[in-house]
């Protein structure tokens, strides 16, 4: 389906949303369609939370409590109009949106899970115990209408309010999602090692998915409120959020229409259908056993597959609506003097000493190879440049600055790139997407930019696409660009990886042995890779064991040996060391045989 099309069956869609109370409105029809539709922007919201951030939240109901509750006291008890009120539900719900998230950055995911539950807990407990402020079990009545120009708005017109926010909110999660933040987010919840490389921070990325989760939650529960005109403790009991994850979960978590979907399924046409009714924990039960047998991404995700068969049957080719291609970033500015500078690193692990004293230079510009036997240290040294593993003793300069103590993230926005000994990839994104995610660092724009697509935020985009379609293309993957990352074979894999890091201009590429498992052209082309990136200004450090490689591609080789520098100097050098062709290749191989 073109863009086209899609926008103008959204378009009809829409349409006939907001004329469709003329053709079956009974009130009590109108009053479902608006709580559903209050329903729904909970659980978009917590579908990216969930779905996208694999957070799980069991206590996203309290947050819609605590938006209903702000909006009912402040319009009954303080005679707020409900605009502000509303802003208030919004901002409360963020906040203790925020509060909520702080333990999901210690814990794991069910055992957050638990806390979140927890939260609700104490959440309905205060509505019941706090009685100054909530009224106790009788809870706030007499909620009145909002008001708008003068003109209370009837309940046709607070239907159309909601589904005018949800479409707002379609629009803007599709928007973030399309964006840093919706790779950021989706790295996250995949591969929390490969989207840290890429510069982002985990902690950032978390709290906003918690707090605009958070916000949505507020703002339905204003709508809820209003909607009622009574709001009790009893609304919101534990099931009240259990529901909302069944929602996102049944319907399709990580599809933007999974919520709407699992929405309608699971709440509109029980609901409508009033000798389903009493038939309905049977049906949630029976769903969420078939579901998860015979369909995993919940029905959202059941469409897709079938989709996909049905496109390969026909033998069609996949389609992609893609933005206009703008101009790239320019090239990496090589600075003179020392790009990396390593002085005595020393690395623990218990009883092992991975790293005994290391130092090397590397020359700004230039591509430096580590060689070494198994186990000598080479990736724990990579990994302490990019700071995933904390230095015992030792100094590391990149560009003449200390990196030691910062967050890997951190180094990476310093203008480190690597890539690692097994791919990193997001393996349900694209190519292109996992290409994208490199980068985030160079991007600037905030998310609510994104969100509303403003401008600078699609300018911005462009550029990336445009940088990750051409380094795609550089390491010969842009026909794959639209496959999903986890389908290519492995070589390719280290190829697209090596493209990711590349987007992000890096200063300083670090490369685990990318030659693992290429082909004999794949190898070549490696080379005239590695080589072509050395043109760009960028220093490479390459840690390999195809010494051939390494003697064609590199100005200076250190060699390690348990930990510790065996000889360092230029390919020539080193090779004809006869402590290194003792130790590392065998009395009797040469440089060539090694390399096959
Ligand atoms: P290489 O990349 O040269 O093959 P590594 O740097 O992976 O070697 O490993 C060097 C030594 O450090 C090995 O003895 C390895 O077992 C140990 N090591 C590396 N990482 C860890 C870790 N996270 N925990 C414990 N030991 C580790
Ligand atoms: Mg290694």
């Amino acid at each position: 389906m073109s863009s086209r099309t899609r926008s103008a069956l959204l378009l009809a869609l829409a349409a006939v949303l907001y004329l469709a109370p003329f053709a079956i409105g009974t009130e009590y029809r109108l009053f479902i369609a608006t709580q559903m539709a209050a329903y729904v922007l909970v659980a978009v919201g917590l579908n990216l939370l969930n779905g996208y951030g694999g957070q799980v939240s069991l206590g996203h109901g309290a947050l819609v409590a605590i938006g209903a509750y702000a909006v009912a006291i402040a319009m009954v008890d303080h005679h707020w109009s409900f605009w502000p009120a509303a802003l208030l539900a919004m901002l409360a719900a963020s906040a203790v949106g925020a509060v909520m998230a702080l333990p999901a950055f210690r814990l794991s995911t069910w055992y957050f899970a638990l806390i979140t539950l927890g939260f609700a807990e104490v959440v309905g407990g205060l509505l019941t115990e706090w009685r100054e402020l909530t009224h106790g079990f009788a809870g706030v009545v007499g909620v009145p209408k909002p008001v708008l120009l003068g003109h209370e708005l009837s309940s046709l017109d607070l239907y159309w309010l909601a589904l005018t926010l949800n479409i707002l909110a379609l629009w803007g999660m599709a928007n973030l999602l399309a964006s840093r933040f919706g790779r950021a987010l989706v790295g996250v919840r995949d591969n929390p090692v490969a989207a840290t490389a890429s510069g982002v921070s985990l902690v950032r990325i978390k709290m906003l998915a918690f707090v605009v989760s958070a916000a949505m939650a507020g703002v339905a529960g204003a709508l809820y409120a209003v909607q009622k005109t009574v709001v009790t403790p009893d609304d919101f009991t534990a099931d009240f959020s259990i529901f909302f994850l069944l929602v996102v979960v049944l319907g399709g978590a990580g599809r933007l229409w999974g919520p709407v979907v699992g929405a309608v399924v699971f709440f509109l046409v029980p609901e409508l259908l009033a000798a389903l009714q009493s038939w309905r924990m049977l049906i949630y039960g029976t769903a969420l056993l078939l579901l998860m047998l015979y369909a995993p991404h919940g029905l959202v995700g059941a469409m897709d597959v079938g989709w996909q068969h049905l496109r390969k049957r026909l033998g069609l080719p996949p389609v992609a609506s893609q933005p206009p291609l703008a101009a790239g970033r320019g090239a990496v500015e090589p600075v003179a003097g020392e790009a990396l500078t390593v002085q005595g690193v020393e690395k623990r692990f218990g009883g092992v000493t991975a790293l005994a004293g290391v130092s090397l230079e590397v020359a700004a510009g230039t591509t430096h190879a580590i060689v070494g036997p198994n186990g000598s240290g080479k990736t724990t040294l990579l990994n302490m440049i990019s700071g995933f593993y904390p230095i015992d003793a030792g100094s590391i300069l990149v560009d003449g600055r200390s990196v030691v103590g910062l967050a890997p993230h951190r180094i990476a926005r310093r203008g480190v790139g690597r890539t690692f000994q097994t791919p990193r990839m997001l393996p349900a994104l694209s190519v292109l997407d996992n290409a994208l995610l490199g980068a985030y660092p160079a991007e600037r724009q905030s998310a609510l930019s994104a969100a509303l697509r403003l401008p600078v935020a699609r300018r911005e985009q462009a550029a990336s696409l445009a940088d990750a379609l051409r380094y795609l293309d550089f390491v010969g993957l842009a026909d794959r660009a639209l496959e999903p990352a986890g389908e290519l074979p492995h070589g390719q894999q280290r190829l697209a990886e090596i493209a990711r890091a590349l987007v992000g201009r890096p200063r300083l590429l670090l490369l685990d042995e990318p030659a693992a498992g290429l082909s004999l052209d794949e190898l070549d082309r490696l080379g005239e890779l590695i080589a072509a990136i050395g043109r760009l200004g960028t220093t490479v450090v390459i840690v390999e064991h195809h010494l051939e490689l390494v003697a064609n591609i590199c100005s200076s080789v250190t060699v390690l040996e348990r930990g510790a520098v065996l000889a360092s100097g230029t390919p020539a050098e080193v090779f004809s060391h006869p402590e290194v062709i003792a130790a590392y290749m065998g009395t009797q191989a040469g440089v060539g045989q090694a390399a096959s």
